[in-house]
């Protein structure tokens, strides 16, 4: 029996176990510049990190448009 382990970074956006995807931000200037990420709403995988200013991937389950937390 294998058992595959992963770590993931605290830039990582990881939520629940979704299988995960890879965002790469193509500014050799940003912080971060490869993080892992298992939101089911991202479609641009190329882009700035929420740490360099990009948007915070959707959490499945709080979805702003579910108004769930107001
Ligand atoms: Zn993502």
């Amino acid at each position: 029996m294998r058992r595959e382990v992963i770590t993931f970074d605290k830039t990582d956006r990881i939520v629940g176990n979704r299988p995960e995807h890879f965002h790469r931000n193509p500014d050799p200037s940003a912080k971060v510049k490869e993080w892992a990420c298992n939101s089911p709403y991202c479609e641009d995988l190329a882009g700035p990190h929420p740490d360099d200013g990009g948007p915070e991937p959707i959490v499945q389950g709080r979805e702003p448009w579910r108004g769930g937390n107001r």
